[in-house]
């Protein structure tokens, strides 16, 4: 799974050092997805992540993250880019609006 969310999709993924922390992106999409689903997901995801559902992943994802208050870059609005598995977190989202 660290292969499919991190090392793929975070910029600070560094190979062989393994975070006890997850952030909650990897934890939602562990909870929520079998690994097959998560392997599809992480296939077809762009690289680059796709903030129209940004609110929602915020309200869904962020709001659990244990990184949300004093690492992520990102929320703080330092860094342009979320976390690796913003990208498929929000992949999914696109994939299940434009379904309904
Ligand atoms: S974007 Fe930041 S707060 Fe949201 S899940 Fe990723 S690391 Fe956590």
């Amino acid at each position: 799974m660290e292969q499919q969310v991190c090392q793929k999709f975070c910029k600070s993924y560094k190979p062989g050092k393994t975070e006890r922390k997850k952030c909650g992106s990897y934890e939602f999409l562990r909870a929520n997805l079998t690994k097959m689903e998560l392997k599809r997901a992480s296939d077809a995801a762009p690289a680059k992540p796709d903030l129209s559902s940004d609110d929602t992943i915020s309200r869904m994802v962020c709001s659990e993250c244990g990184f949300l208050d004093e690492h992520c870059k990102y929320r703080q609005g330092i860094d342009p880019t979320p976390c690796g598995g913003y990208s498929i977190v929000s992949h999914l989202l696109k994939n299940s609006n434009s379904n309904a």
